[in-house]
């Protein structure tokens, strides 16, 4: 296979300056392998950088994390082009996904086993130094952490790797057992991921909360006990009303939206278990009352997706964690503008660029 010496990419430049170029195709290293783009996601994360959040760009009392220009994209499959010497166990021609963050391999975190925890923190797509997948090819460099993908996985199942791996984490993180009443609040990407996983664990029941119907009919679809659109009704009354007014025992946010870790406090037992893994555009604001002295609440952070590629990729293979539907919509990389709005607008689910 020839490589070209151009490609396209997106290009973010700054807040809200993101442009379609053509840019040179990175030269690969001894410790690289670089991969012809088959599919990249585009994550919320994707979103509330392009959209300015002080979150990515500073303000706000916040540091920033981009650092333009660079190419976004972190949800990536693609097909080996070239292996370098040094680049493992990986040759031209394997289909692969490559986890979001590329660990730095020396800091505490690193060294103690918590890479995901990295300091330099260094994602695919926010950073010039670490180019991501809305492009035609990119660069697997050293210490990324590669899999191996089957060639015959449909492209909708394979994009859906890294977000349901991080769905994983977070409901690893929530130590479901049989016994348990657990509210899984967002049925977005990163939700509907978490349903296989936690109907995995056989809860005693599972409920959905989300805005929108077409997300809660396939949450239900892919396994969850009853769901609930607060539009429509009292969502903790319901929950109330549906464990016996105890609450539910463990509470996800997966939401993205602020007022959702309120809900969770009101609608979760004493004992409970709060997972949460929401980015927010800006600071969500509760009383910390409850956790303490009212309900005495295990509060987990989830962040990434740390050692679950293999079960993720396993489950999506062989069905046990539910994809269909999931991905909505495919865009050409050239549309990336339209790509962008309409997975902004919510009339989706999962928006892929195919670079
Ligand atoms: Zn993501
Ligand atoms: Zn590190």
């Amino acid at each position: 296979m020839t490589i070209p010496a151009t490609m396209k990419a997106v290009v973010a430049h700054g807040p809200g300056d993101y442009r379609l170029e053509v840019v040179p195709v990175p030269v690969p290293g001894p410790h690289d392998l670089l991969i012809r783009v088959q599919a990249c996601g585009i994550c919320a994360g994707d979103l509330k950088a392009q959209q300015q959040a002080s979150r990515f760009w500073g303000g706000d009392g916040m540091p920033g994390y981009c650092e333009p220009p660079f190419i976004p994209g972190h949800e990536i499959v693609g097909r080996v082009v070239v292996a370098g010497e040094l680049a493992g166990d990986f040759k031209p021609g394997d289909r692969v996904v490559s986890e979001q963050i590329v660990p730095c391999g020396a800091c505490r975190y690193c060294k103690d086993g918590r890479y995901w925890l990295c300091d330099p923190h260094n994602v695919y797509g926010f950073k010039q130094s670490l180019p991501g997948g809305m492009a035609e090819y990119m660069i697997l460099p050293k210490n990324s952490r590669n899999y191996l993908i089957p060639d015959d996985l449909p492209i909708r199942k394979a994009a859906l790797i890294e977000p349901f791996a991080c769905s994983l984490h977070a409901v690893r993180r929530a130590r479901i057992t049989v016994d348990h009443a657990v509210v899984l609040a967002g049925a977005g990407t990163l939700g509907l991921g978490m349903v296989g996983a936690i109907r995995q664990r056989n809860p005693k029941q599972l409920i959905v909360v989300d805005l929108n119907d077409r997300r809660l009919a396939l949450a239900k679809a892919f396994g969850a006990d009853v769901t609930i659109n607060p539009q429509q009704e009292d969502a903790v009354k319901r929950v109330m009303d549906l464990t016996g007014g105890a609450g539910c025992d463990v509470y996800i946010d997966a939401t993205g939206h602020a007022p959702s870790v309120g809900q969770g406090l009101e609608m979760i037992a004493k004992g409970g278990i709060f997972v949460e893994l929401s980015v927010f555009s800006s600071p969500a604001t509760v009383d910390w009352s409850i956790i303490g002295d009212t309900k005495e609440i295990t509060i987990y952070g989830s962040q990434l997706s740390p050692y679950c590629y293999p079960a993720t990729i396993e489950g999506i293979v062989n069905g046990t964690i539910p994809t269909d539907g999931v991905v909505t919509h495919e865009y050409p990389i050239d549309q990336w503008e339209e790509a962008f709005a309409m997975s902004q607008s919510g009339q989706g689910i999962k928006v892929i660029l195919k670079p």
